[in-house]
């Protein structure tokens, strides 16, 4: 789950790193409850999951009431890469000497945590890390040992922290640690965390993912959740039965069972193409599971073609063509279909969709190549 950098804010100040009070809006009738005496100049934000509002026009810099009702208005209702914003936050804008990047990651390959630093705050760190990987310094964490203030000291140095800093400077970075470590994060990243021209730190954005599996340990996280677009849908595909994970391709899947899920997209990965999402129908074979997966899966729009590829074994092939003859006839699919059916009621199911559009093919390999092919619009 990620929180929206308020509420990281507010976990940020529990643990005592210093942030900025964040007035946190959810409609524009809402502005009159501002109080006057804001101490301008303020910084409105857009409070969505994605990374990069600066850019997007999402973070904007007011010097007077009149300037922060202007871009409240225009940043409220905006969408940033796909997500709408609905929660907008106004802070007191912090007085900036220089941006820093600083974040904790759980690492698995190297079984425990990364500290990642950086004295080119404010960039996103991907690009820093493909132009400039030496600017950034990677410091593991083992686990059992924890992170100990030497570390912390030696972020100060590489950072070029003035000495009369450095002690304020580790606190914080103590505090994060230990802020990630209590509260099962898979992330916790400041970017930037900035001093100011009298030596203050100030976190001033946040971002924050705990893992999943651990939220029975932190019932109280679950009055944090807001869900992004694409998690909204994925909520909505589980509550019809489905799993569904979205990602960037164009070959939309829907597979029965977690595994040969995996294996589907590993195919379309290995002959050259990209599926657009995970999809596991699970066991059963209603057919309208087969119309709820059709429907979702074409709301992404990035989508050009579907490869359908199921074991029968509990799920009945011919069930399936049911369902998806239905589904066709109820929604207008103009895209190509690729169906690969194989086991119980095999032959059953293949004579159902015999003269129909769609495209049947005997193998995996020969779905995913013809599935990639056809998205390509070839
Ligand atoms: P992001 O673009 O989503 O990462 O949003 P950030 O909260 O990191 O803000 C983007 C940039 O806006 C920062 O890198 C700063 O340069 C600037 N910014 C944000 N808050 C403040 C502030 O309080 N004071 C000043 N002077 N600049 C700010
Ligand atoms: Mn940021």
């Amino acid at each position: 789950m990620k929180l929206l950098e308020y509420q990281g804010k507010e976990v940020f100040h529990r643990y005592g790193i210093p942030v900025e009070k964040c007035h946190v809006l959810k409609s524009v009738s809402e502005l009159k409850n501002m109080p006057d005496d804001l101490g301008y100049p303020v910084v409105v934000k857009a409070q969505v999951h994605v990374g990069g509002r600066g850019k997007a026009g999402g973070v904007k810099l007011a010097h007077n009431h009149e300037e922060m009702e202007t871009y409240f208005k225009e940043i409220m209702g905006m969408t940033i890469k796909g997500e709408k914003v609905e929660i907008v936050c106004v802070t007191q804008a912090v007085n900036i000497e220089k941006e820093f990047y600083l974040s904790i990651v759980l690492d698995r390959e190297n079984n425990g945590f990364t500290l990642m630093a950086s004295g080119e705050g404010g960039m996103e760190i991907e690009q820093v890390a493909k132009e400039s990987p030496e600017k950034i310094l990677f410091l593991h964490i083992n686990p059992l040992i924890g992170l100990l203030p030497y570390h912390a000291r030696e972020v100060g140095f590489f950072l070029n922290i003035p000495k009369e800093n450095i002690s304020a400077l580790s606190k914080i970075i103590l505090k994060l640690y230990t802020l990630f470590r209590e509260n099962d994060l898979t992330l916790a990243e400041i970017n930037p965390l900035v001093i100011t021209p009298k030596g203050d730190f100030y976190a001033i954005d946040s971002k924050m993912i705990i893992d999943d599996n651990a939220m029975i340990r932190h019932k109280d996280w679950e009055a944090y959740r807001t869900l992004s677009g694409d998690e909204k849908i994925e909520h909505e595909a589980k509550e019809k039965g489905l799993s569904y994970i979205k990602l960037d391709g164009n070959v939309g899947c829907i597979v029965n069972g977690a595994g040969l899920a995996m294996a589907t997209m590993d195919l379309i990965k290995k002959y050259g193409g990209n599926p657009a999402n995970f999809l596991d129908v699970g066991g059963s074979s209603r057919p309208q599971k087969m119309i709820d997966a059709i429907e979702i899966i074409t709301r992404d729009k990035n989508v050009k073609s579907i490869f359908i590829n199921i074991f029968g074994g509990i799920t009945r092939c011919d069930d399936i063509a049911k369902g998806l003859l239905q589904a066709i006839k109820k929604i207008n699919i103009e895209l190509p279909i690729v169906i690969r059916l194989t086991g119980t009621n095999e032959k059953e199911g293949k004579a159902l969709l015999e003269g129909t559009s769609l495209h049947t093919v005997s193998s995996m390999k020969e779905g995913a190549q013809l599935s990639i092919k056809l998205a390509k619009g070839v």
